[in-house]
């Protein structure tokens, strides 16, 4: 249990308006997209910026109150849930794009902006980010750097991992720290920046973010390729490699997770007997 006292001083750091401590707030914190989970914690924080956020670690550490952060709630390993009670402490206020520098092909942002709104303002630039797991359209850009998350896309443009160029982060003793530099070329030290990307929330709280860009790729051709045998399309994926043919997407879909969408979503699908599709994109750059 949190005392009377540390959650009076917490509800000050943040301010009114940015904490939550009823019973709907709570349950809403408890649990992600990993299945059956529940565990609420015993006050929601909302803060604004990462001097809040120190303020918040530092009495949290002396005070050994646990604190979970939480962006978007769409992990699938439970990583944000408040398993020893505590504070669950959400990067909802942290949601701007803070620059966008085309010339040095890079964007910092706070961690709480959604992955497909920064693909969205970088349109109009010319330039996108690539990194696309499925949830795109709802995760955050901390939660996507917490997990090293990736998707379709990965097999030319990489993952996360590949993206992230330097991270602004508030460690458990309230200490705000740079883990890198703002350039590809970055011999100094220990690389901080990939110790973080995967760490899901245990070495720091990630406040900013800076991330490369490239320029926008054109979409040329889209292929949807049947198999009989799911192991064939997973062999076929070796083979398109091997013949030197590099698509910009790839992605392996199973007849039983294809039936269940189908019913789902109440859609039909041409009638075939396949066991598996294999997904083909291709893109100009
Ligand atoms: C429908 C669906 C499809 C998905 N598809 C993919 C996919 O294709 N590829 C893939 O890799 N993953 C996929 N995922 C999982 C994916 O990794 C997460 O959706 C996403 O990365 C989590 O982002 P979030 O903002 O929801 O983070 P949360 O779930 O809120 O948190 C995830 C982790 O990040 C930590 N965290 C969040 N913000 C910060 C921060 N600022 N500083 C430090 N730690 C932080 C949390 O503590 C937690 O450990 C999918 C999930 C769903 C529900």
């Amino acid at each position: 249990m949190i005392a009377q006292e540390s959650i009076e001083q917490l509800k000050s750091i943040v301010g009114p308006n940015n904490y939550a401590d009823d019973f709907e707030s709570l349950k809403n914190a408890s649990s992600d997209y990993t299945e059956d989970l529940s565990f609420p914690p015993e006050l929601v924080l909302f803060p604004s910026d990462a001097a809040q956020i120190s303020e918040i670690l530092k009495l949290c550490n002396v005070n050994r109150i646990p604190v979970y952060t939480r962006g978007a709630g769409t992990g699938l390993s439970g990583a944000c849930l408040p398993v020893n009670g505590g504070i669950a402490l959400s990067t909802k206020n942290l949601n701007q794009i803070l620059n966008i520098d085309t010339d040095n092909f890079q964007v910092t942002v706070e961690p709480g902006v959604v992955n497909q709104h920064l693909k969205q303002a970088l349109e109009p630039h010319g330039f996108t980010y690539p990194p696309d797991p499925a949830s795109m359209g709802s995760s955050t850009i901390g939660g996507n750097i917490a997990h090293g998350a990736g998707g379709p896309k990965a097999v030319k443009y990489g993952t996360t991992r590949d993206y992230v160029l330097n991270l602004e982060i508030v460690l458990p003793n309230g200490d705000i720290i740079w883990t890198g530099a703002n350039t590809l070329k970055n011999s100094t030290g220990f690389t901080l920046t990939h110790l973080m990307v995967g760490s899901e929330g245990m070495l720091g709280i990630i406040t900013k973010a800076v991330l490369k860009i490239t320029p926008k790729v054109d979409h040329e051709l889209l292929m949807l390729i049947s198999f009989d045998q799911a192991e064939t399309a997973a062999k076929t994926v070796s083979e398109i490699l091997k013949n030197g043919f590099k698509p910009s997407g790839i992605e392996l879909m199973e007849r039983n997770g294809i039936d269940i969408v189908l019913k789902h979503k109440n859609l039909q699908f041409p009638q075939t007997t396949e066991d598996a599709f294999l997904y083909v994109a291709r893109f100009r750059r």
